[in-house]
């Protein structure tokens, strides 16, 4: 397909190129080496939408200053008249889907159904030539992502055509039907990022094309961080010429058995990564050697310093009981022969300490 032509040629100049390897289907693999920390590449969302607490820009995503709400739907906030002028030809007719929505109907409208409603406005205002389009910014990049509609419950797709309809209420586009609208849903289900700040405090959600094709590893070898809405994809440790980019979905503070039914619940596969095979109970000793435990708390203890050395303290991530010294020996007596037995075997014992300490 042409967009694909173009899609290789843009991740080409980027040092990344996709392949088709069955049964993962589509995966990004790097064409030249990158070191720990530096970008491998950045991307817009297709679409977003902000779900914080606090009112949030929808266009830059900013909180700070005095925001404004758009005047005729009452829900949209903006940082000022650029923001606002940039996101117009798109909020125009959200603006209009919105009114279109009888008050009672509009308390039934969730972060994932006007992020539906955006997508499709997008994709009208790009087919109608209205907003251009580019390699890396096209509806052809969210129907090519996967869907998985056939693996999911039946009660998960009741509740996808309940949202459809109203969709289809809100946008009264005469090619979009209910099917259309409920496999979009799935899209999103499988698809769409949280959008946090530096803080990991969830601002929104989005959706990224070209980033949805790369895939879960528990041992990933990047990270997909953000800066506002904009998706920085970051290498963690040496990313080699030739290696796949991989990343985790998921929080990788949990054992195999848990890592498993969150990537099977949401993304529906098995992982077959060496965290979840080769080293799945090493690494579930250590982490169970970590964890909390007071109480009902799951949380882990974590080295608020980010280096290990002997004479810091450790902290629970959620409870924030500090071990003393020594309960912490106690602790590291039960760590280290598993951790040194990790790293003769793999190296990427390591990888998992870093993240939990
Ligand atoms: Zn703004
Ligand atoms: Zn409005
Ligand atoms: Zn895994
Ligand atoms: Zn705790």
């Amino acid at each position: 397909m042409e967009d694909d032509v173009e899609l290789q040629r843009f991740l080409e100049a980027e040092g990344l190129t996709i392949k088709t390897i069955l049964p993962k289907r589509r995966c990004l693999f790097a064409t030249r080496d990158f070191i720990p920390g530096e970008v491998i590449m950045r991307e817009e969302p297709y679409v977003c939408i902000p779900t914080s607490s606090n009112p949030l820009c929808q266009q830059c995503f900013k909180s700070d200053g005095a925001l404004s709400k758009c005047a005729s739907c009452n829900i949209v906030w903006y940082c000022g008249v650029e923001c606002q002028r940039l996101d117009w030809k798109l909020h125009k007719l959200e603006c209009r889907a919105i009114s279109r929505l009888e008050k009672k109907w509009q308390e039934l409208v969730t972060p994932e159904i006007r992020l539906l409603v955006k997508l499709f406005i997008r994709r009208k205002l790009q087919r109608d030539k209205v907003i251009p389009t580019t390699p890396i910014d096209n509806f052809n990049l969210v129907e090519a992502m996967i869907d998985h509609q056939y693996k999911m419950e039946m009660k998960k797709l009741v509740a996808y055509a309940m949202k459809a309809e109203i969709v289809t209420r809100m946008l009264q586009q005469p090619d979009l039907d209910l099917d259309k609208a409920v496999n979009n849903f799935c899209k999103v289900s499988c698809n769409a990022n949280a959008i946090v700040d530096i803080a990991m405090e969830p601002l929104g959600i989005g959706l990224y094309p070209v980033m949805s094709i790369i895939n879960h590893s528990c041992l990933p070898n990047a990270i997909l961080v953000f800066e506002g809405k904009l998706a920085v994809l970051r290498a963690l440790v040496p990313v080699e010429k030739g290696d796949e980019v991989l990343i985790s979905y998921i929080d990788l503070g949990r054992t195999t058995r848990h890592r498993q039914h969150d990537l099977n619940a949401k993304y529906h596969f098995t992982c077959t990564c060496p965290h979840c095979c080769k080293f799945a109970e090493i690494n579930d000793q250590i982490l169970d050697a970590l964890r909390c435990k007071r109480g009902k708390c799951d949380g882990f203890f974590v080295n608020k310093d980010r280096f290990y050395s002997h004479d810091q303290k450790l902290e629970c991530n959620k409870c924030g009981l500090v071990k003393t010294l020594e309960a912490e020996r106690r602790a590291k007596g039960k760590i280290d022969p598993l951790c040194d037995k990790g790293k003769s075997e793999f190296f990427s014992g390591s990888i998992l300490l870093h993240f939990v300490l």
